[in-house]
């Protein structure tokens, strides 16, 4: 008997393909008695927000993803395109039908057990994974503080990644403040551009999703809520030139955005203080304002809102398991990844391993090269400053080659990489 503790994407899923494979499943969800911040219905799998699973071109990482996930029988994906909408390259669906059909697979399922209630404590026998989610209640947030620590994190700041290919390098520069090392890329603006993106900032679009915890952390605003305290706030911030020289000046820039490498390859960026509130298109359209990020290309956008995550580098196995409890499993955005597609495959390569060990075969892990172990390392690896990710090429072992070219081969290389190893699980 496995308990699936949240039926949200990755506790619908892992508890739809556990009971595939014939084990007997116990599903806790609390929704409709509680609800979350979020969540309206008393649906399995209710989409929060969007209704787009996002492109499904395996050339997108997106795409190679739910391609993975495919070949791994995901439910979710099924149930995605039986009520598909049209959005051109993306996978988008109409929520209602899609929630209720899973719904309705679970509900029918013989091995699947629903029990409509929070649940608190984690001291009862069996397997358990937790999928309760971003949200996931405080009742059992005090229980998973008290498992893992003070390695759970509450609110969640997230500033874009953008690639370091699509960087503008012949004017940006590597180098630290006062040229302690070269470890950031520093991108200069001089008065008049600083001036056209500040305007541009202070009116762009927010996302305020209705959630109860409103507030922000003055150590961690929002970028676009510092640049409304005045100019002055941002070049003192987040914009300081101080300490910076730019080698094809030989002058200190006006104001200056420093990115943070986000991997080891370098492929990764971060824009560093830019946590931010504004919808994504927003964030495309202002932040390539800044000179050298005018074709950024944004591996993860910034966002900011409640967010429950552990500290999974820390507290986790890269098979998902609790290294300190053999019997709990974390999946879903509660594991560190971000994104719908993200969240679900985690619950979906948690159920194969479960079904592994019952099995009394070893746990396994997706080859190196697909976008599966990409994140699965991103998020076990260890990190100092740990944030959830989504589905990125950066992730993957680089080739060699132009942009199209490239994503053509790392997808290529993947989808037979999982070839096999499906085959042999
Ligand atoms: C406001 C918001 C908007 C988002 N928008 C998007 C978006 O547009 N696109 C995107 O790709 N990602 C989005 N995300 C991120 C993420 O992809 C989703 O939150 C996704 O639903 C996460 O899947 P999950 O399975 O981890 O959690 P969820 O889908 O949230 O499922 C968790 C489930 O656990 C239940 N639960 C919680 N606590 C308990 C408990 N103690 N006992 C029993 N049940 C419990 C909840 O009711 C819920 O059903 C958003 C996140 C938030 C918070």
């Amino acid at each position: 008997m496995v308990h699936v503790v949240g039926g949200g994407l990755s506790g619908s899923e892992c508890a739809l393909k556990l009971a595939s494979f014939g084990m007997d499943v116990v599903l806790y969800e609390m929704r409709p008695g509680k609800l979350t911040g979020a969540h309206r219905t008393g649906l399995f799998a209710e989409l929060v927000c969007s209704n787009s699973f996002k492109s499904m071109e395996i050339t997108n990482a997106h795409g190679l993803l739910k391609k993975e996930m495919e070949m791994l029988g995901s439910f979710i994906l099924k149930a995605a395109y039986e009520t598909q909408v049209p959005a051109g390259k993306a996978l988008a669906v109409d929520r209602e039908r899609f929630s209720s059909l899973i719904t309705r697979w679970i509900e029918e399922n013989e091995k699947i057990r629903v029990v409509r209630e929070e649940v608190k404590s984690l001291d009862f026998p069996g397997i358990k994974v937790i999928a309760t989610g971003p949200l996931t209640s405080d009742g059992l947030s005090e229980e998973l503080r008290k498992l893992f620590g003070d390695c759970l994190y509450f609110y969640d700041a997230i500033s874009p990644i953008v690639s370091f290919e699509s960087i503008d390098m012949s004017r940006a520069f590597f180098g630290a403040r006062y040229g302690v090392d070269d470890s950031y890329i520093n991108c200069p603006l001089t008065e008049e551009e600083f001036e056209r993106f500040y305007q541009e900032l202070i009116k762009a679009e927010e996302f305020l999703p209705h959630l109860e915890e409103d507030r922000f952390f003055e150590g961690c605003l929002p970028v676009e809520e510092i640049a409304r305290r005045g100019k002055e706030s941002l070049l003192f911030s987040v914009m300081k030139p101080v300490g910076l020289v730019d080698p094809k000046t030989g002058k200190m820039p006006y104001a200056v955005v420093q990115l943070r490498r986000e991997n080891k390859e370098g492929t990764m960026w971060n824009l560093v203080g830019f946590q931010t509130r504004l919808r994504r298109k927003e964030q495309e359209r202002v932040f390539r304002l800044i000179p050298c990020l005018r074709r950024a290309e944004f591996l993860r956008y910034g966002s900011m809102h409640r967010n429950t995550y552990i500290n999974s580098p820390r507290v986790l196995l890269p098979t998902l398991r609790a290294k300190k409890r053999d019997d709990v499993y974390v999946v879903g955005q509660l594991c560190g990844v971000e994104g719908y597609m993200e969240s679900t495959a985690m619950g979906l390569l948690c159920a194969v391993n479960i079904k592994r060990r019952l099995e009394g075969k070893g746990e396994v892990l997706p080859p190196e090269g697909t976008m599966l172990r990409g994140l699965i390392d991103y998020i076990t690896e260890p990190k100092e400053d740990f944030q959830p990710m989504n589905a990125n090429f950066g992730l993957l072992p680089p080739v060699k080659g132009r942009k199209k070219e490239k994503r053509r081969q790392l997808a290529e290389r993947s989808i037979s990489l999982m070839e096999e190893w499906v085959k042999n699980l």
